[in-house]
């Protein structure tokens, strides 16, 4: 992708002048949101996140399988987070949610593919303390989805002419192989530090409007400096989703202005119960 290509094409779509976008990296940023607005459908998005899902299924020699969690009970509670969270997601934008639970305690992480596919390992409810700090960081994923940056790292990486291409249904293969190269290189867990701050934006915003305390993903990201001191690149949503320290500080302010602050619950006793059922399952 030539990125004059791309000013180009968003300029003539949006009649907004390539100076105007270009000139910023946050204006950049928008130029690429726009374009996959318009070129990548949510069927397409769709289409790409089950093929993720593929490869994430088979693994390969690198990367084992993922393996999902069977039990009924887990698997239901964390569904029934989603589901307080996804009516005003959709709000933003209207999607398909679907969510996986991992078995995988040792793990603390959660992922979101395109399409609205959340990936969360039984790690992450291990390390939270409360159900506020899980919708935190299921709010903040949720957000990832509401402003597409998914596709805007889809255009970011693949190029316009890579996407078009998929978008137009021209090369079945292309979609495939975005699919692989995203799996391959992680490209969907790393998100930069403006995606992530706008992907807490949603978690606080979330958080609130399903009851919750507003600065759960706060507290989630100093239970995991707390306990893990300044080693947090050994946790894989840490490592993938930068500057914890001040985060906290930016969504604490955002609920302080909210007037949020003290506000909502915790729900640490529905949380406790589903973690001693974790801790029980068969070793993997
Ligand atoms: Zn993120």
């Amino acid at each position: 992708m030539t990125r004059s290509l791309l000013v180009f094409f968003v300029a003539t779509t949006t009649g907004c002048t390539a100076a105007q976008l270009a000139n910023t990296s946050a204006g950049y940023r928008e130029v690429e949101k726009t374009v996959a607005t318009v070129l990548i459908s949510d069927a397409q998005e769709a289409a790409l996140g089950q093929q993720i899902r593929k490869e994430l299924d088979t693994g390969t020699a690198d990367r084992p399988a993922l393996k999902y969690c069977t039990d009924a009970q887990v698997n239901g509670y964390v569904e029934g987070l989603i589901a307080k969270l996804t009516p005003h997601a959709d709000k933003d934008r209207p999607s398909k949610w679907a969510v996986y639970v991992i078995d995988d305690p040792k793990t603390v992480n959660a992922f979101v593919t395109p399409g609205a596919q959340i990936y969360v390992y039984t790690g992450l409810l291990m390390m939270s303390e409360t159900e506020a700090e899980v919708v935190g960081v299921l709010g903040h994923e949720l957000g990832h989805v509401v402003a597409r940056h998914s596709g805007r790292q889809m255009v970011n990486a693949f190029g316009i002419n890579a996407i078009s291409e998929v978008a137009l249904g021209k090369d079945p293969g292309t979609l495939a192989q975005i699919a692989a190269a995203i799996v391959g290189n992680g490209a969907m867990l790393a998100h930069s530090r403006s995606d992530e701050n706008e992907a807490d934006t949603f978690a606080v915003k979330y958080s609130a409007a399903a009851n919750y305390d507003a600065s759960g993903i706060a507290g989630f990201f100093e239970k995991l400096i707390a306990t893990h001191g300044n080693t947090p690149r050994l946790l894989t949503w840490i490592s993938t989703h930068p500057a914890p320290a001040d985060r906290i500080a930016s969504v604490n302010q955002q609920v302080m202005d909210q007037g949020l602050a003290g506000r909502g619950e915790l729900g640490a006793e529905r949380l406790a119960p589903i973690k001693q059922r974790i801790a029980a399952l068969p070793a993997r």
